[in-house]
């Protein structure tokens, strides 16, 4: 409990899924929001300043002397939101409210720019509507996240084409002699403030914007002219490039075009160009990312599945998708060694892809142990550190 005042924000939203806007009618719906507002929040925000940000949307600021007692305003909001009935005396119409709390105190960053809870607010509302929750509260060291991301934004859509370089790591054939590199998964890099980040920085913005639709490109066209230049210098003209693609990606219905116009740009066997669709995007029968799957593989490109292992499409995607290589999740891989459960799903996973005549890549290889392991259930390539880290080719 607090004792000392707090400034708070409380940024809300009425109606996020448009459920009562089907039901009751737009205007209706807003009138049922004004309503609901006046009425119910107007007893429990005692003491700021509502701002109507939109026919469906307020923000609530406290101002210096917000409330005593953190908690319990907390509660009291959570008591207020969610779906419920809008009105005692219009039973028929229900609201559905969503909110975000930021308290100064709890989110605890300085300095503080005016806006600055306003957007933890804001940040905190959107995980609201994304989780179905009805109320989030703001987390200590929200406002970095809130303000990396907003930074990560602006400069996705502001960075050039060129700061976009993928790295090279190479997957290794498994025989009876020695292994030797057999092609290179592409891994996308962006040079931002002179520093090489990796996907984690970047990733969730560009499939959130649909960013990753050229960029993407940009990371196929490079991957394209390495294997063309210094992958077939090094490794000869059967050596073959391994590109991810996102779920955004697949839904661009100009890919297959594209890849088909670069091939031949580069007169290169379409054999040789390998895409990763992970296990977990989702590739419904008849959408254009089943179309796309279909238009690489008609291409004559390799398709994989990625993270295999990782979730639970993957038999749906054998049945339905022309699939010529299975990756093998790295935290199934790792764990082979000591866990027998984990070795009996791999050694189905190689008896499935042998019946269905694709290839099986372990992912994740680091050690010795893990690459014995994954050599005698008969795993035909391998990836990871002990082979080599992803770099550039240069
Ligand atoms: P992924 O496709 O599963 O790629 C493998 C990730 O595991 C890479 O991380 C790689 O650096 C890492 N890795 C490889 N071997 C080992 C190992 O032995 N131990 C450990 N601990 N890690 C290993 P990275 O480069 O950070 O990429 C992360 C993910 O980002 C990729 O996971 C892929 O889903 C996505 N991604 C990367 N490049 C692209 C791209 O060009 N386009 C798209 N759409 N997604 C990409
Ligand atoms: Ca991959
Ligand atoms: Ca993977």
């Amino acid at each position: 409990m607090r004792a000392v005042p707090d400034a708070t924000v409380v940024a809300i939203t009425v109606d996020p899924y448009r459920r009562g806007t089907e039901l009751y009618g737009w205007a209706e719906s807003v009138a049922v929001a004004e309503r609901y507002v006046d009425a119910v929040l107007g007893q429990v925000l005692v003491g700021g300043t509502f701002e109507r940000r939109g026919p469906l949307d307020w923000l609530w600021r406290s101002g210096a002397a917000g409330p005593s007692d953190v908690h319990a305003f907390d509660l009291s909001l959570l008591d207020v939101s969610g779906v419920r009935v809008a009105d005692p005396y219009v039973p028929a119409r229900f609201v559905d409210v969503r909110v975000g709390i930021a308290h100064r105190s709890v989110v605890q960053e300085s300095p503080w720019g005016d806006d600055d809870l306003a957007h933890v607010a804001d940040t905190t509302l959107r995980e609201a509507i994304e989780f179905g929750a009805p109320v989030v509260i703001a987390r200590p060291g929200m406002l970095a996240v809130a303000r990396r991301r907003a930074g990560i934004g602006s400069d996705l859509a502001a960075a050039s084409s060129d700061s976009w370089e993928p790295v090279y790591q190479p997957i290794v054939k498994l025989g009876a002699g020695e292994v030797t590199t057999a092609g290179y998964e592409s891994l996308l890099r962006w040079r931002r403030d002179g520093a090489l980040v990796g996907p984690d920085v970047f990733l969730a913005g560009l499939e959130a914007t649909e960013l990753i639709v050229p960029v993407g490109r940009v990371a196929i066209a490079r991957s394209v002219e390495a294997l063309a230049g210094p992958v077939t210098e090094l490794l000869g003209p059967d050596a073959f490039m391994s590109v991810n693609l996102s779920a955004g990606q697949l839904r661009d219905r100009w890919l297959g075009d594209y890849v088909g116009w670069l091939l031949g740009e580069h007169g290169l066997d379409p054999a040789r160009l390998w895409f990763e669709i992970s296990e977990n995007a989702v590739v419904t029968q008849g959408s254009v990312a089943d179309r796309t799957i279909w238009t690489l593989h008609g291409l004559g490109c390799g398709i994989c599945v990625d993270d295999l292992g990782a979730g639970f499409a993957a038999l749906g995607y054998l049945r339905n998708l022309p699939i010529d290589v299975l990756k093998v999740d790295r935290a199934l891989v790792s764990r082979m060694p000591s866990e027998r459960m984990d070795r009996a799903v791999v050694r189905a996973i190689c008896d499935l892809a042998s019946a269905a005549g694709a290839l099986t890549v372990a992912e994740g290889v680091e050690t010795p142990e893990v690459l014995a392991a994954v050599k005698e259930l008969g795993c035909d390539m391998a990836q990871g550190y002990l082979f080599g880290r992803p770099a550039s080719l240069a």
